[in-house]
């Protein structure tokens, strides 16, 4: 990828802010008392999961009983238990039987902006009570670069957050010279990465190119215009919810000439020619851009459940009523549109999950997304239904859990840092209560979370939860 030096320059910027944000976050700790929030904060302590069955992830691998030691937030120790040594005054949490992985990423989540505080609050709980201990947010606005310093110096509790610039359109960019002013602007503003949307293939090309110059990644959807081959070309870091691969399964058909695409490809779907799959991949993974499948954006409305048997979900409880209320509207509306009748729609479905299997299987970058809070997906619930699609499209639970573990560390060029269960790694980490390889579904069953070493029960978050709910 030609931009690799400076998306690494990038990475080292994160790295440094992280080091600065540790810094702090231990100044805050021995000090005074963080400031009122909506969730206190746990001050990161020591702790010992005594016994417990690790599940590392830098290997398809399980070492049973374990010991596993954390001290200012990271891992310092794992090792067999008979052979470590518990520190004293160590928080011991008996993990009898119970298996401990690395907390999960959701690489395509949004946080509410600044007009639903409170509701933007609850997305981060949301998001750790399942587990999700960091998010990619591709819904940009500068309150989350606040909510992001706030989160990393305790203040609030929440995932690590990386922060996508709002949107980009030709509202932002009207013409090509201006692409350059803007990428400059959220650089300067702290902004992780830019949210790609739709823009013209001039004001894209003119985008990527100084992307490339300033090092500040791009990714996210694929301009109509621009299309899949252009999008690999010019390094887009990411493509999220597979866009543009079914136009280019379909583009060689005559038929699909002034068609116009419909709900990612929805309308040429009949038309894709699966085999051409492979070298769609074979292209993604010489250009070395990720994939976010989000499987459930589709597959929620293409579902034949009725929407207002989904608003009933138990997680449901937690969304305020109106947001809920707009995703069965939206189910409603995608099932009388003429480019999303059943059969297109199932074909539809079928394509991304091949898509996705074999992105996987021929060893392109998969990470793990879900797309919430839309169509359905509760922030950190629906991380589980979309682990659930993954394997039903093929891939095994290990092999999900790659994706929402160790290859998000691999994105952001941080595998030293998180996304396994290893001595020196951030403690994010998931207390199960059975093995996550034997059934991905047992992934939600969770005795804990810990967040960056702060210790968060399954009774605790349940409590919290209740808290959410009544609001
Ligand atoms: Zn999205």
């Amino acid at each position: 990828m030609t931009n690799s030096t400076n998306i690494y320059k990038e990475v080292q910027r994160f790295k440094t802010l992280l080091a600065a944000v540790w810094l702090l976050l231990m100044a805050a700790a021995a000090c005074d008392q963080p400031e009122p929030s909506v969730v206190e904060v746990e001050v990161p302590g020591v702790y010992a999961f005594v016994n417990v069955n690790v599940v590392p992830m830098h290997e398809e691998v399980i070492h049973e009983n374990y010991t596993v030691v954390v001290e200012e937030g990271r891992i310092v120790v794992s090792g067999p238990a008979e052979e470590v040594e518990i520190p004293d005054g160590a928080h011991q949490i008996d993990a009898t039987g119970r298996y401990l992985m690395p907390g999960l990423s959701e690489m395509h989540g949004h946080i509410p902006g600044p007009n639903r505080r409170q509701y933007a609050k609850d997305v981060l709980f949301l998001y750790i009570s399942n587990g999700v201990t960091l998010v990619r947010n591709m819904a940009g606005h500068p309150y989350h670069l606040e909510l992001r310093d706030r989160v990393n110096n305790n203040e609030i509790v929440g995932p690590t957050i990386f922060a996508a610039s709002p949107w980009l359109s030709n509202n932002t960019i009207a013409e090509p010279a201006n692409a350059e002013d803007v990428v400059r602007e959220y650089y300067e503003d702290g902004f992780d990465l830019m949210k790609m949307g739709s823009l013209s293939l001039d004001s894209y090309r003119a985008l990527a190119e100084a992307s490339r110059e300033i090092g500040l990644p791009f990714a996210g959807h694929i301009p109509e215009e621009v299309g899949l081959i252009v999008a690999l070309e010019e390094g887009q870091m990411s493509i999220d919810h597979l866009d543009r691969y079914v136009e280019f399964l379909a583009s060689g058909n005559p038929d699909t000439e002034g068609v116009s695409p419909g709900f990612f490809g929805s309308a040429v779907v009949h038309l894709a020619d699966e085999d051409r799959i492979d070298e769609a991949i074979e292209l993604t993974i010489e250009a070395g851009i990720w994939n976010v499948p989000t499987l459930s954006l589709v597959e929620h409305l293409e579902s034949p459940q009725a929407p207002e048997d989904m608003a009933q979900w138990p997680e449901m409880r937690y969304m305020p009523a109106d947001v809920v209320e707009g995703w069965i509207e939206s189910k409603h509306n995608f099932q009388s549109r003429d480019d999303f009748q059943p059969e297109a729609a199932r074909q539809l479905v079928e394509i991304r999950q091949k898509l996705t299997h074999e992105l996987y299987n021929q060893g392109a970058l998969v990470a793990l997304g879900s797309d919430a809070p839309q169509f359905f997906n509760v922030p950190g619930f629906s991380i589980h239904h979309e682990m659930e699609m993954m394997v039903a499209a093929g891939l095994t639970p290990y092999e999900v859990l790659v994706t929402g573990t160790r290859n998000a560390a691999l994105y952001f060029d941080m595998e030293n840092e998180f996304g396994t269960v290893e001595e020196g790694k951030v403690a994010d980490l998931i207390l199960l209560n059975d093995n996550p390889l034997e059934d991905i579904g047992n992934v939600s069953d969770q005795a804990g979370v810990m967040v960056r070493g702060s210790w968060w029960s399954a009774d605790k978050i349940q409590e919290h939860l209740d808290e959410i709910s009544n609001r």
